[in-house]
């Protein structure tokens, strides 16, 4: 679940209240953190579902169309299966500032986990955001942990009132260093701060925790090995780091269902690197990179 177009604006300045500025440049992309992981994974290669709503609209066909063209399964009641990895959630965004207008999300609910149970039960890996109601999404966590698929929960937008289970239901909780905050109440700006509150989220419960940092990479922290651990980025020409982190998580993703005997320092590595080429083009989907384009040593 989680999907929406994404209108963007490019001004110099934000408008003050009340007032109307020029901008320079404006687009229309898809978006939505679901579907934005969901892109990226299938762009590597991932037989990947969404499990979501779009409305029946001109927007929600033109979405359609996008899933089909990612060769992402979509189905019945819109959108509402899954495979082997399956993402859930949305987005709107300017550069700095984004509003999400959750729309059709808000609508995906229990009966609509349960059509999907058997997908959601038989997949490799499921992701789940905070796009459509959290309830919906602890639930799918829920069927997910219980038939023993591998849970990715990326909790965005951030609420600092998380539901404890998500902690506990999360094989792999994967924040930025916003998210981080909002949770813990500590500010992050480096490795360090990463490790303190990769910390206190294992504390409440989680397994494996990864923070991501921008240019910085990711620190990883978990049960077994309660070091922080940095994996550090390559450093690139960021031209637009919009829908980076979804760029990473979809390619977490990717490798927690194909290559599960990787190492979690060498799927974050190569994860940091896929993140890192989106980075260098402009846009959301539109910079995220095809498993034909990348080095063929990351597969
Ligand atoms: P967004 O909300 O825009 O999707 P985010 O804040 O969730 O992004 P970041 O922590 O900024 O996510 O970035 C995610 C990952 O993308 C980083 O861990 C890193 O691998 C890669 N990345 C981001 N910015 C850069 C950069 N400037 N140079 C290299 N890699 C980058």
């Amino acid at each position: 679940m989680g999907i929406c177009s994404l209108e963007s604006v490019c001004t110099t300045r934000l408008p003050k209240a009340g007032e109307t500025i020029i901008g320079h440049k404006f687009f229309i992309g898809f978006g939505g953190k679901g579907a934005n992981q969901c892109v990226q994974a299938a762009r590597l290669g991932a037989k990947t579902s969404m499990i979501c709503k779009v409305g029946k609209d001109s927007f929600g066909n033109e979405y359609t169309e996008n899933f089909k063209r990612n060769e992402i399964s979509t189905g019945k009641a819109f959108l509402n299966i899954i495979s082997p990895i399956i993402f859930k959630e949305t987005i709107i965004g300017i550069r700095n500032v984004i509003v999400i207008v959750p729309g059709a999300n808000l609508l995906v609910d229990s009966e609509d986990l349960k059509r999907a149970a058997d997908v959601i039960c038989k997949a490799k890996v499921i992701v789940c955001q905070l796009e459509i109601t959290p309830a919906t999404s602890l639930e799918a966590l829920k069927m997910a942990h219980a038939s023993g698929v591998k849970t990715l929960f990326n909790p965005a937008p951030a609420q600092a009132d998380l539901h404890p289970q998500f902690y506990t239901l999360s094989d792999i909780f994967c924040c930025n260093e916003t998210e981080a905050e909002i949770l813990t109440g500590l500010p992050v700006g480096n490795p360090e701060d990463a490790g303190k509150v990769g910390s206190i989220l294992l504390e409440r419960g989680c397994k494996l925790v990864i923070v991501t940092l921008g240019a910085e990479g990711c620190v990883m922290i978990s049960k077994e090995d309660p070091v922080p651990k940095h994996v550090p980025a390559g450093k690139v020409k960021a031209m637009d780091t919009t829908g980076a982190g979804d760029s990473f998580v979809g390619a977490l993703a990717f490798y927690l269902a194909y290559y599960p005997n990787l190492s979690m320092e060498e799927m974050i590595r190569k994860s940091n690197f896929i993140a890192s080429v989106s980075v260098q083009t402009p846009g959301t989907q539109s910079s995220y990179p095809y498993r034909k384009d990348l080095p063929q040593d990351l597969f």
